[in-house]
């Protein structure tokens, strides 16, 4: 066997490995300059491909509370949208917007506002599970998509989260606490309606989720509203 080191600025970033059948095909010494050039252009072909990998990943990340962007988000609500027209599967959506945000900010600065924020994509994101989406969908308003979810679990879910974000706190300047409360919109698309065109499907879970936040909001706030099913 030949087993090269592959190493770039300083860091391991794996192994060449070679074998062969043929005892005395490896031996040392031989053909080490050549092994250590392919090593050397195999590392740098990896770094490429992980830096390629990183920059699309930060392309789709929200740079201040690091869960997924808004353009990751309306590609995946393609994808999933298709999934569940194929497999006829429920696909709920939740949306999730800070109450009195505006206040919180007036009141503490945008820099604790910024905290809220990111406690808030924090919890969210604990709550979900590994074929979710949480995604910051506008300034401190948050989206999450829930596959293979019904209307009753994802409400039952939004309570979970909507109670969690309640009980966490924030230091602001001085000995001061913040609170934050959020109202959610949930909305979900029933399989024996998938049948129509993606796009469309799409912006129609998305309205019945928005109105059903504005319902939330109407209502007072720190509270659940989910569309008619
Ligand atoms: P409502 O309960 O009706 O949702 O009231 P609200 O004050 O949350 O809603 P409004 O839309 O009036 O205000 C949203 C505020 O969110 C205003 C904006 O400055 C703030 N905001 C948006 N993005 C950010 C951000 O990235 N950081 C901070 N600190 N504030 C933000
Ligand atoms: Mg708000
Ligand atoms: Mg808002």
């Amino acid at each position: 066997m030949a087993l090269v080191p592959l190493t770039l600025r300083g860091e391991l970033l794996g192994a060449l490995n070679q074998g062969s059948v043929q005892t005395g095909h490896f031996s040392a010494e031989k053909d080490t300059e050549l092994l250590q050039h392919l090593a050397n252009v195999t590392a740098m072909c990896i770094d490429n491909v992980l830096s390629h990998e990183e920059l699309r990943r930060d392309g789709f990340t929200d740079s201040l509370t690091k869960v997924a962007n808004r353009r990751f988000f309306d590609r995946r609500l393609g994808d999933e949208i298709d999934r569940c027209r194929r497999d006829g599967t429920v696909l709920s959506c939740m949306l999730v917007d800070a109450d009195h945000f505006k206040q919180i900010n007036d009141q503490h600065g945008h820099r604790a506002g910024d905290r809220v924020l990111v406690g808030i994509a924090g919890c969210l994101a604990a709550g979900m599970r590994a074929s979710d989406v949480v995604a910051r969908y506008g300034g401190e308003e948050f989206v999450c998509l829930l596959p293979h979810t019904t209307l009753a679990e994802a409400t039952a879910l939004a309570e979970r989260l909507r109670t969690a974000i309640d009980g966490l706190s924030f230091s602001a300047e001085g000995a001061d606490k913040i609170t934050a409360t959020v109202s959610i919109g949930v909305a979900s698309l029933q399989p024996e309606r998938n049948d129509g065109d993606r796009a469309i499907l799409a912006e129609s879970l998305l309205e019945q989720a928005d109105a059903a936040l504005y319902g939330a909001k109407d209502a007072g706030r720190n509270r659940i509203v989910s569309a008619p099913e």
